[in-house]
């Protein structure tokens, strides 16, 4: 008798969930039998083996029970891919102990997918030709199922790439770093549906990781002290680079990490690298309560969320190297300055002590002291005297700071400066453009330090004119027995009265300015018997040209 086609009478609903369609398929097979027992067995190519997926009326024991292919009724049926009938006091390996049994593939075209076993503990219990009807039902039901695993899969791989994108978007977004980590963390453990997601780094010096992110796990966890990468499973992660997961937490050799899960109740785990390119920077592990086997999509996913966090820390540790070439791009503009401002003070302040000192000798001339006056007169004139001395001495010091002239190859000067204020511009939205000789082909006669801060301090005004983003162009020509520096931007410009006094020392038009820097410029060009021309417009730019001898071998004077 043949029956009607919508036998298993599968709900649109049990799609959605796997488990429960296997669940289904069992109690209509059950019914339609008249068993005890049914269980439905899955293949796991990566064992070549079938274990129980879904069962209705078996022990936990024969549940937890595989069959290799081959092996028992189930292993039997699953490696011929016929349907098979048998006795299990004769051929025992099946469902229950004794009494009969039948089993059916569960194929997708030539596919195995698992079995599909029906037993009861009655002897000799099913038909001859019985197995056939239970075949028709297993392809039936291989049919619902691979239907179902699509549907999952299909949802899946949309939360998947819903978790990649959000924590894509806070990477983009240029959260903190802990704040990426934390939300990795919460979408791992969320997609696989895991209780307890935690992410370590990795300290190289001491060898050992240190629990960062936590999220779910009790205080005693969090309190954790820090693990020797050679003591456990995690540190194998980090040395060997690779996925690892344990089913049975219980059943799994101890580490005093594994311990500490077993000890928040977690059955299984999967544990992953926080890799980027070149280096590991710690592991995220995620923890069920429930024994179970992480899919090869889920420790990619998994892999993919701790790779997104270790680039989000690679771009912090970035970020701190770069935060400290802009520290040292400000300390040597201070510096600079200082000296700068010494020398000027001193120069300012010699010229009217040298008058005091003048008067001092002529105001004496006609008085005749006391005693007490005299003393005090003379000592006026020692301190006038250290005084000037201590400016000659100020004086002396700027002065060693003569340049140190040498071959110098202008491009280079260029060169170190846009590396010193690459990472300043690209944050200030401004483009860089060279046009730059090849290696070797402008070299000037100068003093290469200072020259590069003479170049700095035009950059700098130049980044601090254009606020808005803009274009910084760079250039070095040779020009017959000179070499033209120049520097340009399209920036907010100055009016003719700014650039009439541009050179003056203590010159400055914004909050925070030394008004030292063009002073400086023009003090480091002279030194070098160069000149300096500046071009100005308001609200369309500013070019500054240095111009400097070209190197012509080493002088004698
Ligand atoms: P500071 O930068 O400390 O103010 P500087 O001597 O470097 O001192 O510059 C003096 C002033 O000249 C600046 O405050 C600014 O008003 C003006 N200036 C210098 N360079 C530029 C430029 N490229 N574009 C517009 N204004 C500039
Ligand atoms: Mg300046």
């Amino acid at each position: 008798m043949k029956e009607e086609k919508t036998r298993l009478e599968i709900q649109p609903q049990d799609l959605w969930r796997p488990q429960r369609l296997g669940q289904r398929i069992l109690e209509r097979v059950q019914k339609k039998f008249q068993v005890e027992r049914a269980a439905l067995y899955l293949f796991n190519p990566s064992r070549g083996d079938l274990e129980v997926e879904a069962a209705v009326g078996v022990g936990r024991a024969r549940r937890a029970r595989r069959f290799p292919l081959g092996e028992g009724v189930v292993g039997w049926v699953g490696s011929r891919g016929k349907a098979a009938r048998a006795d299990l006091n004769e051929f025992p390996g099946g469902l229950g102990e004794g009494g009969s049994e039948m089993a059916a593939p569960l194929s997708e075209g030539e596919n195995l997918l698992g079995v599909l076993a029906v037993g009861t503990r009655k002897k000799n219990y099913f038909q001859p030709g019985q197995e056939e009807e239970l075949a028709d039902w297993a392809r039936e039901a291989a049919g619902w199922l691979g239907l179902a695993w699509r549907v999952a899969g299909t949802r899946e791989e949309g939360a998947r790439s819903a978790a990649l994108a959000a924590v894509g978007a806070a990477i983009g977004a240029e959260e903190t770093a802990s704040a990426i980590l934390s939300k990795v963390a919460r979408e791992s453990a969320r997609l696989c549906e895991a209780s307890l997601a935690s992410l370590f780094l990795s300290d190289l010096k001491s060898e050992e990781l240190r629990l960062e992110v936590c999220v779910g796990g009790s205080r005693r966890y969090r309190m954790q002290p820090p693990l020797g990468v050679t003591e456990t499973a995690l540190g194998y992660v980090v040395r060997r680079r690779r996925p690892f997961s344990v089913h049975h937490v219980s059943e799994s050799p101890q580490d005093p990490h594994t311990e500490l899960l077993r000890r928040e109740g977690m059955e299984a785990f999967l544990a992953v690298p926080l890799a980027t390119k070149n280096e590991v920077l710690g592991v995220l592990c995620i923890g069920t309560e429930k024994t179970r086997r992480f899919s090869d999509a889920e420790i990619r996913l998994v892999e993919g969320l701790a790779g997104l966090a270790a680039a989000a820390l690679q771009r912090t540790k970035l970020a701190t190297r770069l935060d400290q070439t802009e520290e040292e791009l400000r300390s040597r503009e201070r510096l600079s300055s200082l000296g700068m401002l010494a020398a000027e003070v001193a120069h300012e302040v010699r010229n009217p002590l040298a008058i005091v000192r003048m008067l001092w000798h002529t105001a004496i001339r006609g008085l005749q002291p006391g005693e007490d006056q005299a003393r005090d007169l003379r000592l006026i004139e020692t301190k006038l005297g250290q005084m000037n001395h201590i400016l000659d001495r100020i004086l002396n010091l700027a002065r060693s700071a003569d340049p140190q002239m040498g071959e110098v190859d202008a491009r280079e000067v260029i060169e170190e400066v846009i590396l010193l204020t690459r990472s300043k511009c690209s944050a200030a939205h401004i483009r860089i453009s060279c046009k730059l000789p090849p290696p070797g082909a402008a070299r000037i006669r100068g003093d290469r330090p200072q020259l590069e801060q003479a170049v700095l301090n035009l950059v700098l005004n130049a980044l601090e004119a254009m606020r808005e983003g803009g274009e910084l162009k760079l250039g070095v020509r040779v020009e017959g027995d000179a070499v033209r520096l120049t520097v340009q931007d399209t920036g907010k410009g100055m009016g003719k009265e700014v650039a009439a006094r541009l050179f003056e020392p203590f010159l400055t038009r914004r909050p925070g300015g030394t008004g030292l820097g063009m002073a400086l410029v023009r003090r480091t060009v002279e030194a070098h018997s160069g000149s300096v021309r500046v071009r100005s417009k308001i609200g369309q730019g500013t070019r500054v040209e240095i111009l400097l001898p070209v190197w012509a071998g080493e002088k004698t004077n």
